[in-house]
């Protein structure tokens, strides 16, 4: 086999989507720790150390140079080349969050066992659907008191309308937490707490074993039997396709904290997910394994430090192999040619000078300023486009204007340059000049760090003004006459700087009532180039 297909083969590249407390951060420092990248659990720095009053947050930026350190983790485990991509949760909130969807390949959802579906999952989860990624779900903290394994069954199928087939299923939870049935190699993994740091003691034992009632208990083994009978006959079947098209989702049930089960779960995942897939372009499917380099702009982070308005964009490699100060054209860029220059990539928390990287790798490389996120790049000779990455409903939205009207074109600037960088959107409202616009945000510290930058790099002071609005929605049909539009009194009609027209709602029953009284309307959660 030659060099690239085994590279690109042995790849894994996926998000891990969970909401905050849920146990991200603890599942994805046991997935280092196995894959020999850290060398102790509690090593990956964790948000939980960051305040996040916003003055924190910057020198935090600052210090770290770019926040990258929780970006993307790439690792070795049995054979795997691993690039784990870090949504970032809790006030670090952002568009960015969801745009790191648009790079991986699958998914894995962590559950809290105790509290089920969050609202940042289902919100992650939306956005996996619109790529139909595979979406692996581990249940987590089985160690402490949890729902009932059948009721959070239920709940994902529900709430987030994708198939379940559970690999394991768990004996008992909390104290009484005894361990998992592995459905398919039909034993029973028994759980002991260990305090986390490395693999659990694994007994191995058949379902029909009578050893089995001496380690959980008469009445726990006929549960067990009872629901796995249950689940034979109820649950989905198991489809290797539906699973690689995002239609079921495999359930797993462990503690990240007490590596229970963690180790397990990598390894069917790893099995069941896929190398890098092909990606859509305006000339077709472009495959991974194609020598011929191409990527695409997902990310733009920019330096916080004024002294150096510098940015690193990150890209997801598509096809072929990249190589240190390889020319390539820039797509967007008028199809110029430019040199990839300190192309850089993480090892757990170092961040590296690279040499080269394949399909399915991210790497960061320096931006002078030329970048947009969705942009692509390609081999010289090649010249497609990939499809576009699409714009994130704000949830946040304020009236912004300059305290001092003689900055007005530092205002433009700065505002227009943020926005560009994709920290922030930007509307207006019709026949209304540039000195105000309503900025929307997918995470309230946006808002922070737009004042902030505005200050500090554009030297404008602002006034913000917040609005009620929590709902945004693309008007798709262009011919739409606006101004017959049937619309309850606080819906606002704005437009967004490329000309498309968009309605602001501040609740749910507004949206119900736009969509129910203007047949002809059609409304979109997602916004395309
Ligand atoms: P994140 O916000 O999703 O990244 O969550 P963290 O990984 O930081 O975990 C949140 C809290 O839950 C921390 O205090 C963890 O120690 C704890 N935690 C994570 N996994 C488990 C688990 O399996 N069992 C228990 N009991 N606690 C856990």
């Amino acid at each position: 086999m030659s060099d690239l297909k085994h590279e690109i083969e042995r790849r894994r590249t996926f998000a891990i989507i969970s909401h905050p407390d849920a146990g991200k951060t603890t599942l994805t420092e046991k997935f280092l720790l196995y894959g020999g990248a850290i060398a102790l659990a509690g090593s990956v720095k964790g948000k939980k150390t960051a305040k996040h009053a916003v003055s924190d947050w910057m020198e935090i930026e600052k210090q770290r140079g770019i926040s990258v350190t929780s970006s993307v983790m790439q690792f070795n485990y049995e054979g795997f080349c691993i690039n784990i991509l870090d949504t970032p949760g809790h006030q670090d909130f952002s568009e960015d969050t969801y745009r790191t969807l648009m790079a991986a390949d699958s998914a894995v959802m962590v559950i809290d066992a105790s509290k089920g579906v969050e609202n940042q999952t289902r919100k992650l989860f939306k956005v996996c659907l619109l790529r139909d990624i595979p979406i692996f779900t581990f249940i987590n903290k089985m160690d402490r008191e949890a729902r009932d394994p059948f009721e959070l069954m239920e709940e994902i199928e529900n709430e987030l309308g994708i198939q379940t087939y559970p690999v394991n299923w768990p004996i008992g939870c909390g104290r009484e937490f005894k361990g998992v049935y592995d459905r398919n190699k039909k034993e029973i993994i028994s759980f002991t707490a260990n305090g986390g740091q490395r693999e659990v003691e694994k007994v191995e034992l058949n379902i029909n074993d009578d050893r089995l009632e001496q380690l959980i208990g008469k009445d726990k083994r006929q549960i067990l039997v009872d629901d796995i009978e249950l689940l034979d006959g109820a649950s989905y079947d198991f489809d290797m396709d539906a699973v690689r098209h995002g239609k079921l989702s495999p359930v797993f049930f462990g503690s990240a904290l007490t590596n229970f089960g963690v180790e397990p779960f990598l390894e069917d995942f790893l099995k069941m997910t896929t190398s890098p897939l092909p990606r859509h372009s305006d000339q077709g499917e472009i495959d991974p394994f194609d020598p011929a380099f191409s990527a695409f702009v997902f990310k733009i982070q920019a330096n916080m430090n004024k002294a150096h308005r510098d940015r690193i964009a990150f890209m997801r490699i598509c096809s072929g192999k990249f190589e240190k100060g390889m020319e390539v054209t820039h797509i967007q860029g008028g199809g110029k040619k430019i040199k990839l220059s300190q192309p850089q990539q993480l090892m757990a928390q170092d961040r590296e000078i690279i040499d080269q990287a394949y399909a399915g790798d991210i790497i960061g490389v320096f931006d002078p300023g030329i970048f947009s996120i969705g942009d692509t790049l390609c081999a010289p000779g090649k010249k497609f486009q990939f499809e576009g990455i699409p714009t994130f409903a704000p949830e946040h939205f304020a009236r912004v204007s300059q305290k001092d009207t003689l900055k007005r074109k530092q205002f433009v600037k700065g505002t227009t340059q943020i926005a560009q960088e994709g920290a922030i959107q930007m509307f207006q409202e019709p026949n209304k000049g540039m000195e105000e616009v309503i900025v929307g945000v997918v995470g309230a510290l946006q808002f922070d760090v737009l004042e902030y930058r505005l200050n500090n790099e554009y030297n404008v002071e602002i006034r913000m003004e917040s609005l009620p609005f929590q709902y945004i929605r693309w008007i798709e049909n262009k011919e739409i006459d606006l101004k017959s539009l049937n619309l309850s009194s606080d819906t606002k009609i704005v437009q967004d700087f490329k000309g498309n027209y968009l309605l602001l709602f501040t609740d749910i029953w507004n949206i119900k009532w736009a969509v129910e009284r203007n047949p002809d309307l059609v409304l979109s959660e997602f916004g395309r180039e």
